[in-house]
């Protein structure tokens, strides 16, 4: 049976993964303009891209974003290391011989550990020096030797694989099985290893970078919501903590949708205090809410103790009022501090930005401090944040670099087309400009030549491959949505005029080539 007369039933089928989704046109021009306004306004503003790699390791995630948020506890995709299934396997053994499993048994996790070994060998997946080719050899044959005693009745077979098995386990726990590695569910961690690793501290501070690109979190698919979503970021690093340099890249977000024709878009401002004054506030809000701990959930409660911070961000019901009563960082902020919030303000104001402070704004981690900000948009449901940003002085140590100042912002790039779309802002389908009908294989070699010099001249043509009629040809750029038909046949090329019709009106012409061309790079010009 050929493929194509598969039943119906075995045909496969395949289908994006859940939280993921396919960008199609007419759409992709929409996103592609997007990101083109982005790389020319952050130009403007003196920003670099930088296109750091989409995983990096595990641990340089659970650094910079935290060990105990869901996105490093639960949402991330991780590799394991190519032999920890070995170990895995070892510790099932290990296992089944403590729970005092038959021997049976054992010997049976032993011969699949012992293929699995000689399979990573042949594929060249271990480190191939010849102790472990010898050592998977010999075990694989000690424990089928046992297997088979076993199958005869001996009950205490040959016991040499015991042998073998723990010089494996010697080998397996003495190699280095590499680093864990994670695709990327955020952007600032490797633009902070980055700077670190090509000494970017070396440059004239501070570097300004963006960044555009897919990240990726294992979160509940919603709307606005994916596990494969973008961001376009970017990030000041070095220089001082001058309240200018917050002000600048709010200033650019805000222009840059307002660019883009954004609709109600807020932004939402914070001061979250330093390493100074933040940790007493922290210990007041425990305090307080350790008063009325049994009013909380479970989770709210672990925060108490965990990260009472994050209690400010509680949307739940029924903690908003007590929430609402809790003290305000604004009052507890320390001099330089409130300083400092007092000038990104005033900097805000002179750049003709608006903004609504919100003191429930915070970032749960110890290296963010003083200024956070969110910007909301419309058309987005409960998912309407667009993009979170703030001030993170410590992190650049935490990752082992030099002390470092660094400001970011991360914009949710499906969430700001989304809410373009839902204001109608959707790109028409992408018609063609030309559309050369032809026929004969004279018109032909015309056309070609034709389709390279409109091309040239940044027309979308679509030239058939193949000979059709010239009704069914007007047909066809009719449903492509041409703009014009360029009419190329026997009477064309013998007057040397070709004919141009114009699609919406029907009228038609004739005109010499380099006329022509003119009329249609002008009739460009002209719509774009
Ligand atoms: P949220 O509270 O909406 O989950 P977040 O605090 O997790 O956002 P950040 O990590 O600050 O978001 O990321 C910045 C922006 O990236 C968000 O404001 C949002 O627009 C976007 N974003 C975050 N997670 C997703 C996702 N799973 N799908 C689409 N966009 C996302
Ligand atoms: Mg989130």
């Amino acid at each position: 049976m050929s493929e194509g007369t598969a039943k119906k039933e075995e045909r496969p089928k395949f289908q994006a993964i859940r939280g993921t989704r396919d960008l199609l046109p007419p759409e992709t021009s929409l996103w592609n303009h997007v990101e083109q306004t982005a790389h020319e306004m952050f130009a403007t503003y003196g920003f670099g891209e930088i296109r750091p790699p989409i995983f990096e390791s595990t641990d340089l995630f659970a650094r910079a974003v935290g060990g105990e948020t869901d996105i490093v506890s639960k949402e991330m995709y991780t590799f394991e290391p190519k032999l920890e299934f070995l170990r895995e396997h070892f510790r099932s053994i290990d296992d089944a011989m403590h729970n005092e499993s038959s021997l049976l048994r054992v010997l049976q996790l032993v011969a699949v550990f012992s293929g699995s070994l000689t399979r990573a060998l042949i594929l060249k997946q271990t480190v191939d020096n010849r102790e472990t080719v010898q050592l998977s050899d010999e075990l694989e044959h000690h424990v089928s030797v046992s297997i088979a005693r076993w199958n005869r009745g001996e009950h205490e077979p040959d016991q040499k694989w015991r042998e073998w098995l723990s010089r494996a386990e010697q080998i397996l726990w003495s190699i280095d099985l590499g680093v864990r590695e994670s695709l990327r569910p955020e952007g600032t961690a490797g633009v902070c290893r980055a700077y670190i690793e090509h000494n970017m501290n070396q440059l004239p501070q501070p570097v300004k970078l963006y960044y555009v690109g897919p990240m990726f979190r294992r979160e509940r698919p919603q709307k606005g919501r994916y596990r494969q979503f973008y961001q376009i970021g970017a990030e000041v690093l070095g220089g001082s903590e001058a309240p200018a340099i917050d002000a600048e890249v709010i200033e650019m977000v805000m222009t840059f949708f307002a660019r883009l024709g954004l609709e109600g878009v807020e932004l939402d401002i914070n001061c979250i205090g330093d390493k100074k004054c933040r940790p007493k506030y922290v210990e007041l809000l425990r305090a307080e809410l350790r008063k009325v701990k049994d009013k909380l959930g479970a989770d709210s409660q672990r925060r108490i103790e965990t990260n009472p911070l994050r209690m400010l961000d509680s949307k739940l019901e029924n903690e908003q009022k007590l929430i609402e009563g809790l003290p305000h960082i604004a009052d507890h902020l320390c001099d330089e501090c409130a300083e400092n919030y007092r000038g990104v303000k005033k900097e805000l104001e002179l750049r003709g930005v608006k903004y609504r402070e919100n003191w429930r704004l915070v970032r749960g981690l110890d290296y963010y401090s003083r200024t956070t900000f969110e910007i909301t948009a419309k058309g987005l449901g409960s998912q309407n944040a667009v993009c979170g940003g703030g001030r993170y002085d410590g992190l650049m140590e935490l990752l082992g670099g030099p002390p470092t100042r660094a400001t970011g912002f991360a914009i949710g790039e499906d969430r700001l087309i989304l809410s373009l779309q839902e204001a109608g802002k959707t790109p028409a389908a992408q018609g063609r400009d030309v559309y050369i009908a032809w026929m004969g294989e004279k018109a032909y070699a015309t056309a070609i030549h034709a389709a390279k010099n409109l091309h040239a001249a940044g027309l979308s043509v679509e030239l058939p491959p193949v000979e059709q009629k010239f009704g069914k040809a007007l047909g066809q750029a009719d449903k492509l949505g041409a703009r014009y038909a360029l009419i190329l046949g026997d009477n064309e090329l013998a007057s040397g005029e070709w004919t141009l019709k114009t699609l919406a009106s029907g009228e038609q012409a004739k005109f010499k080539e380099a006329d022509l061309l003119d009329l249609l790079r002008k009739s460009k010009a002209v719509s774009s």
